[in-house]
């Protein structure tokens, strides 16, 4: 089976999938269609969806051509073969998939690295038509890679808000315009700026107050193949997990103040250096915090305004006052590498 599934443009979470989101694919394109076969239902029938003549074959060459401007953004900004900007992923454009997504692990004992790009249902178009989707699915993978897939890309890991930020900021980092994801499909998807007016939190207190019970911020996550089975915990109750795309709202807001204030190059520098030196599994987004920081200081030194700036966005998004209880907050003006003893990095 596959092992690790980054479904990455879309929110899965019921609870908060913006209406433009949901409904079924629309009427479409009116001249010239034809029935596509596009998967297949529980008993195995075929699915089909009436698509123009050569529409798939049009969107894969997209998405091809797509890729390699993605991929030479990443080589741009210093990611090496190795790490993910090679060409050995397969892309893929799935006309059956209403979605985005990288996946990575094993299939019968086939390798599987393939980015998989699909049709928004609710405007009927393609996800090539917002390429920072594309950049933000090509970035699990190199994220996937520098971390030596350490950083899990289970849904019921908390280490996939990181997974998720980390490919907005890049792919913000590629798009350079704006701090939205797939807005050239309608509504975006996400507002890195403002996560706010999608309801996403854009605070650590937001956050916290989303994750009370009662909320419906958090939702049984599905497994299986249509993705109709929930899965369970060892008590047989539902595995509940918040939207992580939603999470990732407040490390968004910080790479996007970041982002601001010192240019998006610079901010796609910090964090490549956060991802290779400090980003750990199970460290939360105080520690992508903390790898950020000690980025900061280790490119531009400790007396540096990057490193002022670092610190700045993370403590307008609540994060250091969340970890107040832990450290000395005087600790952070003094160096990031002490907080990173305390927290474990
Ligand atoms: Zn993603």
């Amino acid at each position: 089976m596959i092992t690790k599934v980054m479904s990455a443009a879309r929110n899965t979470n019921p609870g908060v999938v913006p209406p433009w989101l949901q409904g079924g694919y629309p009427a479409g394109p009116t001249a010239a269609l034809a029935p596509v076969v596009v998967g297949r239902d529980a008993q195995g029938r075929p699915v089909t969806m009436n698509l123009p003549d050569g529409y798939v074959d049009r969107e894969q060459a997209r998405s091809e051509a797509i890729v390699e401007k993605v991929r030479d953004f990443y080589k741009g900004i210093g990611v090496t073969d190795a790490e993910g900007a090679d060409p050995a992923a397969a892309v893929e454009f799935l006309p059956g998939l209403n979605n985005a997504e990288y996946l990575s692990g094993s299939s019968d004992g086939t390798e599987v690295d393939h980015v998989h790009i699909g049709i928004d249902r609710t405007t009927g178009r393609s996800f090539n038509d917002a390429e920072e989707v594309v950049a933000h699915e090509w970035g699990h993978r190199v994220i996937n890679r520098i971390s030596n897939a350490s950083l899990s890309m289970d849904p019921r890991s908390e280490d996939v808000a990181i997974h998720e930020s980390l490919a907005d900021t890049f792919a913000a980092a590629y798009d350079g315009d704006d701090w939205t994801m797939g807005e050239d499909l309608g509504e975006p998807i996400r507002d890195m700026a403002n996560p706010e007016r999608l309801g996403h939190p854009g605070t650590m207190a937001e956050l916290n107050d989303l994750m009370r019970p009662g909320t419906g911020f958090t939702h049984p996550i599905q497994i299986g193949p249509g993705r109709d089975d929930v899965a369970r915990g060892v008590d047989g109750a539902p595995i509940l997990v918040p939207d992580w795309h939603a999470v990732a709202g407040v490390p968004n807001k910080a790479a996007s103040l970041i982002g601001d204030a010192l240019g998006r190059d610079t901010m796609a520098q910090i964090y490549l250096k956060a991802l290779r030196d400090n980003v750990r599994p199970g460290q939360e987004i105080a520690g992508l915090a903390v790898a950020t920081m000690i980025a900061s200081r280790d490119l531009f030194g400790a007396d540096s305004k990057e490193l002022r700036v670092t610190m700045e966005a993370w403590n307008a998004v609540g994060v250091l006052d969340d970890i107040k209880g832990r450290i000395d907050a005087r600790q952070a003006a003094v160096g990031a590498r002490q907080i990173a003893s305390v927290i474990g990095r």
